[in-house]
């Protein structure tokens, strides 16, 4: 008789524990996955998947703007929110299916309960009165939105939970943060009509990137009717007949009708029941891996934003697919951190991959940069201002391409294809010998032959 109930329980069932279930049921493990809400996790139901839906709708504005400098008259569009949220809904309710038929198919056995640990090999299944027992457990809980608690009337904000399943659009909104989430949103609100104003503390929004893109998106931003007040914060949100008042440092007060945080999000770890397993978190929370995933309890792991590593969906599918193929497939993988592109869809978008100009200074000393600030072609046809931004840094020791970044239309799908080569060692040489595609926005990328000088840099500076 085995020794446990499962060779397998995984605990969450988003973009890292399914992935890990699937593969290691395939390989004809014993596996459940234990999922307290809908199965899909953050990317699915209220991340990546809808946020992206909601970019799509929003963009429509700015396309039909384009549009009429394109020759066509459009009568006076209206955006039906209801209507969008329901056609959403049905989306996400069909990829979640489809996540839970390819775990059937995988032969994982999926438990609707909350999932709490009660020993190293010991699950509690909440709600089901019951216990079950496995040789591994993998955790892959993902993380929440954080807010500050500190501040006086936070509980009449929202976080992007909330604002996926708004019941009106706001006639005007205040997006706290600086990151991926708070642009994202800025961008869909405006572009949907809504009066935004984002509001971040520091003194340029996307803390982490390279300066030009962080200057070159909010300048973007600005041009699309996005108020961005800077070094600012709240002291507290108090609410008003007229709305909802924030009142800020620096004096500044600001009524709209909604507020909504994105200052950051953590990992999902209250009440798992960490410590009776013996599994060790840092101060954040964030449990601790090895390159294995392998926690500091031997048969336990944990994957994706619950380790904080680098919190992205293919990121935690990609160490839930090691996992599987090291602990269940007989092929000891680990995932490679390093080079990993993203993109962020602000209005415009971002594509990014390796390092910014400032990390590339302390690594190497010294960093070519190639860069182009240029209006693309569809824009001066109707005469728009928006401007794309180009650039790609090089090493001069060994002139390996080691970072590029985009701003403008299509930059997520651009980096994709610059990480490729980037990943595997790209030199400028190599990049410039590659014939560009015209005529294209992208084909700038390949055209770059002058190093830029700074304005305040010129010969002999
Ligand atoms: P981020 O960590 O990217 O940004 C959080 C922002 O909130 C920062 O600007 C931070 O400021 C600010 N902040 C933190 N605490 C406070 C506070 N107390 N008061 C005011 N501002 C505060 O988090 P997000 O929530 O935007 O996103 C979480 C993660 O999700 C990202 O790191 C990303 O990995 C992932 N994600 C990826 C997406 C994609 O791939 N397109 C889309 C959405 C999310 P400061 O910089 O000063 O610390």
């Amino acid at each position: 008789m085995a020794k446990y109930d499962y060779d397998l329980f995984v605990i969450g069932a988003g973009s890292g524990g399914v992935r890990a279930a699937r593969l290691s049921a395939m390989s004809g493990a014993k596996v459940a996955v234990a999922e307290e809400s809908r199965v899909g996790g953050t990317c699915v139901i209220r991340g990546c998947v809808p946020k992206k839906f909601m970019v799509y709708a929003s963009e429509v504005s700015n396309q039909i703007k384009v549009a009429q400098g394109f020759g066509w008259t459009i009568p006076e569009a209206t955006f039906d929110w209801k209507r969008f949220i329901e056609a959403k809904d049905v989306e996400i309710a069909r990829l979640s299916g489809i996540y839970v038929a390819n775990l059937g198919k995988a032969g994982a056995e999926l438990v609707h309960a909350r999932a709490v640990l009660k020993d190293a090999h010991t699950v509690e299944l909440v709600g089901k009165d019951m216990t079950v027992t496995a040789d591994k457990i993998l955790i892959a809980t993902g993380g929440r939105p954080t807010v500050p608690n500190d501040v006086p009337g936070i509980e009449h904000a929202i976080t992007s939970d909330e604002a996926f399943h708004l019941e009106t659009l706001p006639k005007s909104i205040m997006v706290v943060g600086g990151g991926y989430i708070a642009v994202e949103f800025a961008g869909i609100f405006a572009g949907l009509g809504v009066e935004t104003t984002l509001l971040y503390r520091g003194p340029n929004i996307l803390r982490g990137f390279d300066d030009d893109v962080r200057i070159h998106l909010t300048r973007e931003m600005e041009r699309r009717g996005i108020r961005v007040v800077l070094g600012t914060q709240h002291t507290s949100i108090e609410k008003t007949a007229d709305g909802l008042l924030s009142c800020l440092t620096n004096d500044l007060k600001l009524t709209t009708e909604q507020v909504m945080f994105a200052t950051g999000r953590e990992p999902h770890v209250k009440g798992l029941g960490l410590e009776a397993a013996g599994v060790k978190t840092k101060e954040s929370g964030a449990i601790i891996v090895d390159e294995w995933s392998k926690t500091s309890v031997d048969n336990i792991f944990a994957v994706g934003d619950v380790t904080d590593r680098i919190n992205l969906t293919p990121v935690a599918i990609r160490e839930g697919a090691a996992f599987a193929e090291t602990q269940f497939r007989d092929n000891p993988t680990t995932f490679d951190h390093e080079m990993v592109a993203t993109a962020v869809f602000s209005q415009p978008p971002i594509g990014t991959v390796g390092m910014t100009e400032f990390e590339a200074r302390q690594a190497f000393g010294e960093v070519d940069v190639y860069r182009a600030v240029f209006r693309a072609m569809k824009t001066t046809f109707y005469h728009g201002e928006e401007q794309m931004l180009m650039k790609v840094l090089v090493n001069p020791q060994d002139q390996k391409v080691v970072g590029v970044h985009i701003v403008g239309p299509e930059s997520g799908e651009m980096i994709q294809l610059a990480a490729i080569a980037v990943k595997m060692g790209v030199t400028k040489q190599q990049w410039d010998s590659t014939c560009a595609v015209h005529p294209t926005a992208a084909e700038e990328l390949v055209t770059m032959k002058d190093k830029y000088i700074p304005p305040n840099m010129g010969a002999g500076a």
